[in-house]
């Protein structure tokens, strides 16, 4: 029997949300008398029976910096690249300040503030209006990229950033994955192209983090079909999918960021959720050994990190001073709800970091966004919390708390 017909036979047929639901049973399933209808993926809920201690963590236990954050968006982009410095604002100061004051948020760092006169309205309107409350990360200047002398250009555009008030660089999974010689169409340019060598180096002159997003969780690389961990996900968003031979593989952009890593050591960087191999920590681990200038953040991968407690206390043990707190916060984002900025989402966070309870959400979602599993506690001690919740970011951001 194999496991779709034993879920048939103890009635419970789930079938993926594009069937539609009562599908007809196979003929092997015929011989059980009393089966459930077939249920919808979609509508499967399943509510935990087991009872274990809750613990409710209204505020961090020290004020946290999160690294990672997205307050402002581009006001106009096309597949993946900005193309204005215009920036859309998500929420108000006011409405952030509100819920970083109850959960004891001391600042938000906002990844994506652009470049440009957008970057310098952003920083106007929530760092040097909110002092120590917000920090703005500058963007690259894709629309420079077609000019023959974009190395020069971008380098300056840094900093005309640095100038402006920006505290680091953010670089989008545009790069490596959305990013063209024709900026939109052609060949895919390289994360370790040389074109952005100035680029990183003004970075590290100017003692500006690198916070980059390179690749994304293994699973969108592999089909969306019944064998993939985020089936539901990639449903959800088929232009989340990095499947197929138009793009490189997860490993080999990996190895494109290392070897940028490695021809910048001057140059600090943050890799991004976990430097995008949650999946693989012996992996990430590894990198961090190698590379002294690379640390990672958590945002958006406490799922990851929570299903396997012992692994990520071991990690975090042994990289305690290179671990960033972030969450990928985005003011509204209510369809992303592993990263929607509000109370419940910095609770989960806190939960995760500061207990030891088991088997709960990693997200505020009526079901787990990001793969059908809970999560577990890694009750971390508070040396190493302190450094996880500021004090490892206000180094990197040159700031004290
Ligand atoms: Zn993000």
């Amino acid at each position: 029997m194999n496991r779709r017909q034993m879920l048939y036979a103890t009635g419970l047929g789930l079938v993926g949300g594009a069937v539609a639901k009562g599908a007809a049973l196979p003929d092997s399933a015929q011989g059980a008398k009393h089966h459930a209808k077939a249920l919808s993926l979609a509508d499967y809920e399943p509510k935990s029976m087991l009872q274990v201690p809750v613990t409710q963590v209204d505020r961090a236990r020290f004020p946290v910096i999160d690294i990672h954050t997205h307050i402002s968006v581009s006001a106009k982009s096309k597949d993946g690249v900005a193309l204005v410095p215009e920036r859309q604002y998500l929420g108000a100061p006011e409405e952030l300040l509100a819920i970083m004051d109850r959960k004891n948020i001391r600042s938000m760092v906002n990844l994506t503030g652009g470049y440009a006169a957008g970057l310098a309205q952003a920083v106007e309107k929530y760092d040097r209006a909110f002092r120590d409350r917000f920090y703005t990360f500058a963007e690259p200047s894709y629309s420079l990229f077609l000019k023959p002398d974009y190395p020069k250009l971008q380098a300056q555009a840094i900093e005309q950033a640095h100038r402006d008030g920006a505290r680091g660089l953010k670089i989008l999974k545009t790069l490596g994955l959305y990013l063209r010689e024709n900026l939109t169409s052609g060949r895919l340019v390289k994360i370790d192209d040389p074109r952005f060598d100035p680029m990183w180096d003004t970075c590290g002159q100017l003692n500006m983090p690198v916070a980059i997003h390179v690749s994304d969780p293994v699973a969108f690389f592999t089909p969306t079909d019944r064998f993939n961990e985020r089936y539901e996900e990639l449903s959800n968003h088929p232009d989340w999918s990095f499947h197929g031979p138009e793009f490189p593989g997860n490993a080999e952009l990996i190895e494109a960021r290392n070897r940028v890593f490695a021809r910048h050591p001057k140059t600090r960087f943050i890799a991004l959720h976990v430097g995008n191999f949650s999946e693989n920590l012996a992996n990430v681990s590894e990198n961090l050994d190698r590379f002294s200038n690379m640390h990672v953040d958590i945002a958006a991968r406490i799922g990851e990190l929570g299903r396997q407690p012992r692994t990520a206390r071991a990690f975090f043990d042994k990289h305690q001073d290179r671990i960033l707190f972030g969450t990928d916060a985005t003011p509204h984002g209510d369809e992303f709800p592993q990263q929607v900025f509000n109370d419940k989402l910095y609770e989960i966070y806190y939960r995760f970091l500061e207990t030891d309870d088991e088997y709960f959400d990693y997200a505020p979602a009526k079901t787990p966004p990001q793969g059908r599993w809970q999560i577990y506690g890694i009750h971390l001690p508070d040396s190493i919390l302190r450094k996880v919740y500021n004090g490892n970011a206000a180094r990197e951001l040159h700031i004290t708390i």
